[in-house]
């Protein structure tokens, strides 16, 4: 029998070492009965394979944007290209956002442009991927200042305090988490106070991979890092029902309802 159908909520398959190696992931992507998955561009450079997947598989909602990391992206007549991109149906707005981490040099631009592309989600309602690293009280502010997509928006790879994650919620958002960022007990208690209904799980493959111990999928490189294979997709489920005390076929059944009303994923998924 299949598992429960599983979403993942934020990745980028369209990157290596993922992508040359697209026909053996897809198996394991199979095994685990995953129906669902958020491929989120970076920087206009790799948004046409972006397309490309979601060209070849339905169940890949693409998201166009660019990234806090990719501000060399944000140059010429990038807003233009966006709009021609996020015309796509079907398509959504990220992977955009903050990063506290990167030289504070950086910040001004930052701020800019992931404030343009916050109102470019709200001007054309979709939901918006957001980054935000060591930001979160900045990230609220921008949020509380500037135009919002009504459909609401991710926060992905949260790692937001329980009392941020209620506020962030307040405001419309909803929550990803995986299995790397459940190692930590801040972000097991922040779980258990985000409502359940705004709970969703990612891999963000090929990076960000779990702890050695608890990987149970390994995806080498061409170099010596750590990559994340995208079936640890099931680990960050197991981590999260954990945290939950939940059943996780309840989670499973849960988290593709709140796929579905962020993505409005059954538009996407065939
Ligand atoms: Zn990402």
């Amino acid at each position: 029998m299949n598992p429960a159908p599983r979403y993942d909520a934020h990745c980028h398959y369209h990157h290596e070492p993922i992508a040359s190696r697209w026909a053996e992931m897809l198996v394991s992507l199979n095994e685990l009965n995953v129906r669902g998955a958020v491929v989120c561009g970076t920087a206009p450079d790799d948004w046409d394979a972006v397309d490309a997947l979601a060209d070849r598989h339905t169940w890949v909602t693409p998201a166009f944007g660019i990234h806090p990391w990719y501000l060399h992206g944000a140059t010429g007549d990038w807003k233009a290209q966006l709009r021609t991109r996020l015309d796509r149906p079907g398509a959504v707005v990220g992977e955009i956002g903050i990063d506290h981490g990167r030289d504070a040099s950086e910040w001004a631009t930052q701020e800019d442009v992931f404030v343009w592309q916050l109102e470019e989600a709200a001007r054309r309602n979709l939901p918006a991927c957001i980054h935000c690293v060591r930001a979160d009280g900045r990230l609220l502010e921008l949020l509380e200042s500037h135009d919002r997509p009504a459909c609401g928006y991710l926060l992905h790879g949260t790692h937001a305090s329980a009392e941020m994650t209620r506020r962030f919620v307040e405001l419309g958002a909803w929550l990803s988490y995986s299995a790397n960022t459940l190692s930590r007990d801040r972000v097991r208690k922040a779980i258990r106070a985000a409502p359940i209904d705004r709970v969703l799980i990612e891999t963000d493959a090929p990076y960000m991979p779990p702890e050695p111990c608890v990987s149970r999928y390994e995806l080498a490189g061409d170099d010596d890092r750590r990559y994340n294979h995208p079936a640890n997709l099931a680990v960050g489920y197991e981590r999260a029902a954990l945290a939950l005390k939940m059943d996780i076929d309840e989670l499973a059944a849960r988290v593709a309802e709140n796929y579905a009303a962020l993505f409005g994923a059954m538009d996407n998924i065939k």
